[in-house]
């Protein structure tokens, strides 16, 4: 056969409903189920076969099915007022970054991955969520936002699970013309392109445009008739190949990732990278101001300046690290372009503490030292990174470290049922969607009543089972069952059974087969004649990670004996689609992972969207977001760490028994007390706490307020005069480094070995300046008592020397230290140099 190209015939739509093409083509549809329900109803088989897709569906629905639509007059009204609402949202002028944050500089977003729906599959699980919920959140705030990302042309695998449970992997070529993307254009209309160098080649990327409601996110794609064969595959499939391709993704990512930005004229002043992926970006950055002449120290003050870093895991394999001698072939021509050293540049993303097979580019390394402001994700993870990376901060405690915590959010509306939603209208002002992260008004969640909330997730659940036993019943038939046991799907779970959810990628420390270390005791509590429990799973490992399919393969194979049979579940590919299902239907989340590995979690924040409240081990979000006395949810475990594993997993697995026996069976059957009303008292606390406190507005708030403003400042103090500011503080600091070895301090003190609480200490200290003037360096007293620092500044007498009082205010253990550090007003944080000296 020789095909001559391919071409797309149009939908033509009736005028009454003619603006679905337009609304297509816009995510809103994603967070609105009233929206998709309108091309659902277009032609449910459709919409079903084609994986909820809006585009593929108007390319597929004959025009009887358009006539029949447009001649509805019910279905006519509710496309008039989703169009309405659609233009509202559009339209609104009025928006929270309007009111509170009209100083923000437009934001660049880079991400390696998006969840924004099942249809779009360019993710593989949490940090794909996260990143497109932060996109949508962005758009309903209406800050200045523009992410970037990469097309990939077979996504991420669909899981398939064989008649022994073992996990396959297939990978579905995506029909760009099906998706809700279009090329970004020329004024002369030509497909916009931008190029790279890779491993010594040219290559060409497409920039795709994705409308997620009012803002625009921008996909490269290497797929183009003019690129080398291999690297038209640098955008096939995301984390699926070697070192080697990942370093050519993340090139693409970073380095074309800032000329798309560039090329499709999209404002950037403040940079996030979600992860250090996208760590590249800040090459091309100083590149182009190099390119204006800077010279690199300034560029690279400049760039580090607007940029922030945000860090997603505490597991190493999530912190990738090169080997020079790859970084040699592929980034081997960089330092001369940024006007520097190999060996400076390679420097800056060195972790000699972390080194197992010699030196390494390490992209976590890279992207702190060249951003100005860090995160981790959680209050826990923050404290947990602060620990992780301390090496790369000589003289501080760990406390001091400079990486921050956001705690993560969801994005409410995409995960909470539209059943859900129609309930919580009813008591909630009219403007709820727009104040999600106000959490005044989910007080009012307290006027629903037991059976409103029941009722909702009653149908819930129902609905969530329809979906099992079907989404069950495919996987059967695909492997070949025979009739008896395709008959057999049709009596999985029931609804009148306290229904347990745990949905996750199979991550080993994630630890999904926790539940199953006592079979005896696990078949008691399912087989309970009067208080059964039921249990549904579904994940995808990596497709190199052969423990975690091990992992799948034996709640499969559990699943399948005689007396978990129809009462544990497990579901395959694992998506957005099962997970809205999962969470909206279920009565409990469940999640297990090894403390305090799991940096976040975000699945049981949907869940308690949803009313379903969380029983999880105190990790990530839910140690802030557990109430006391159990009032939202319940621990799995203590709070606390262990030295051996076997051990935290049986302590962890007995706690989850206990608690699920004694705990959450009894109050979910109504049996404590009598009292009729407590399981909706956690149902409706679960939503409470959790709906603003963990709403992606929430989070993406605290980035704008936290981050994105001093970024946006620090960038007005650095950019003016061609980088004035930045050349000076580079300049300072260069000679400041300098300097430094000739500095000293000696500290002289009397130091009791007791002392009553309040009583003070003089301590001197005795500087050797060097050459650096007095007032550019600080010298302190450092009290450190428990995990609490103190800084006590010290006061430059006449004779030279530093002195300080200090009061030992209460009692306990202190240490006590005295140290210097050079100083400048305009720094981004004191220790910003990396110098420290104690005496
Ligand atoms: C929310 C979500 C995740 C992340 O959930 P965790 O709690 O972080 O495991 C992963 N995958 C999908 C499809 C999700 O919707």
């Amino acid at each position: 056969m020789n095909i001559l190209g391919k071409v797309t015939v149009l939908p033509k739509l009736p005028a009454a409903i003619g603006r679905l093409s337009e609304l297509a083509y816009n995510l809103y549809w994603s967070w609105e189920p009233r929206a998709c329900s309108l091309y659902r109803d277009l032609n449910p088989d459709i919409w079903e076969t084609y994986g909820h897709n809006p585009v593929r569906t108007l390319l597929e629905v004959g025009s009887e099915d358009m006539d029949r639509a447009a001649t509805d007059p019910e279905f006519v009204r509710r496309y008039g007022e989703v169009m309405a609402e659609f233009d509202a949202y559009m339209g609104k002028q009025d928006t929270w970054a309007s009111r509170h944050a009209a100083d923000l500089k437009p934001v660049a977003y880079f991400s390696m991955e998006y969840a924004l729906h099942e249809s779009l599959p360019i993710y593989s699980g949490g940090l794909g969520v996260l990143a497109g919920d932060h996109c949508k959140s962005a758009s309903d705030l209406g800050l200045p936002f523009t992410p970037v990302g990469l097309l990939f042309h077979d996504g991420y695998f669909r899981q398939t699970l064989g008649r022994d449970g073992w996990q396959e992997e297939k990978y579905d070529r995506l029909d760009l013309t099906t998706l809700p993307i279009r090329p970004i254009r020329t004024p002369e209309h030509d497909e916009l392109r931008i190029s790279l160098e890779i491993g010594g080649r040219t290559v060409t990327a497409r920039v795709w445009q994705l409308n997620v409601g009012r803002i625009r996110m921008l996909l490269l794609d290497t797929d183009v008739p003019e690129n080398h064969p291999d690297d038209r595959l640098l955008t096939s499939r995301l984390y699926g190949g070697d070192q080697e391709m990942r370093l050519k993704q993340y090139m693409l990512l970073g380095i074309g990732g800032v000329r798309a930005l560039r090329a499709a004229g999209a404002p950037a002043e403040v940079w996030h990278m979600n992860e250090g992926h996208a760590g590249l970006l800040n090459l091309e950055r100083i590149r182009e101001r190099v390119e204006q002449g800077l010279d690199f120290r300034t560029a690279h003050e400049l760039t580090a300046g607007s940029t922030l870093f945000t860090t997603h895991t505490p597991v190493p394999a999530g912190n990738d690290a090169f080997s020079w001698d790859l970084m040699d072939r592929y980034l081997g021509s960089w330092p001369a372009q940024l006007h520097t050293t190999r060996e400076h540049l390679y420097s800056l993303a060195r972790s000699e503490a972390m080194e197992d097979h010699g030196p390494a580019f390490n992209m976590t390394v890279f992207s702190l030292r060249m951003s100005r402001m860090a995160n981790g994700v959680s209050k826990l993870h923050g404290q947990v990174s602060r620990d992780m990376w301390k090496h790369l901060y000589p003289g501080l405690y760990p406390e001091e470290v400079p990486i921050g915590h956001v705690t993560n959010g969801a994005h409410n509306l995409s995960f909470t049922s539209q059943r859900m939603r129609d309930l919580l209208s009813t008591v909630m002002p009219e403007d709820w969607t727009e104040r999600l992260h106000e959490p005044e008004i989910w007080q009012n969640v307290e006027q629903l009543s037991g059976a409103q909330l029941a009722g909702v997730q009653r149908e819930m659940k129902a609905e969530m089972i329809a979906f099992v036993r079907h989404h069950q019943r495919e996987m059967l038939l695909r492997n070949g069952a025979g009739a008896a046991e395709l008959a057999y799907t049709d009596t999985l779970l029931s609804p009148d059974v306290l229904t347990i959810g745990f949905a996750r990628r199979f991550a080993t420390y994630k630890r999904a087969t926790l539940l199953l270390r006592d079979r005896e005791r696990l078949s008691r509590i399912v087989n309970h004649p009067e208080r059964p429990v039921q249990f549904v799973f579904a994940g995808k490992a990596h497709p190199a990670d052969n423990p975690g399919k091990a992992l799948i393969q034996e709640i499969y194979r559990v699943s399948q004996l005689p007396e978990f049979r129809g009462k544990i579940v497990i579901l395959e590919n694992y998506d957005m689609h099962v997970a809205r299902r999962l969470v909206q239907g279920v009565d409990v989340w469940m999640n297990n992972p090894r403390r305090p590995l799991e940096a976040s979690g975000t699945s049981g924040m949907k869940a308690s969207f949803n009313g379903s409240p969380n029983f999880s081990v105190l990790d990530g979000w839910w140690v802030e977001g557990h109430l006391e006395g159990n009032a939202n949810g319940w621990p799995i475990g203590e709070e606390r760490e262990y030295a051996d594993q076997a051990v935290q997993d049986d302590a962890d697995a007995f706690s989850l028994y206990q608690t699920l026996e004694q705990t959450i069976v009894p109050l979910y059957y109504g049996e404590r007390g009598g009292e009729a009303d407590s399981w909706a008292g956690v149902v409706r606390s679960a939503i409470e706490s959790v709906s603003a406190r963990f709403s992606m507005q929430r989070q993406v708030i605290d980035y704008v307020q936290c981050y994105y403003l001093p970024l946006s400042a620090r960038r007005n103090l650095l950019v003016p005069g061609g980088g004035q500011r930045a050349r000076e503080l580079a300049e300072w600091k260069a000679w400041i480094a300098n300097q430094w070895p000739q500095v000293s301090v000696a500290a002289s003190h009397h130091l009791p070995a007791t002392a009553e609480p309040g009583e003070q200490v003089q301590i001197t200290a005795q500087v050797n300046p060097g050459r650096i003037a007095a007032e550019e360096l600080r010298a302190e007293v450092v009290l450190r008592r428990g995990h609490r620092v103190e800084r006590v500044p010290m006061q430059r007498r006449e004779d030279g020397e530093y002195a300080a009082t200090v009061a030992l205010e209460r009692s306990g253990m202190y240490e006590v230290g005295v140290r210097l550090y050079p100083y400048l007003p305009d720094l981004s944080h004191d220790f910003e140099l990396g110098l420290v000296k104690w005496a």
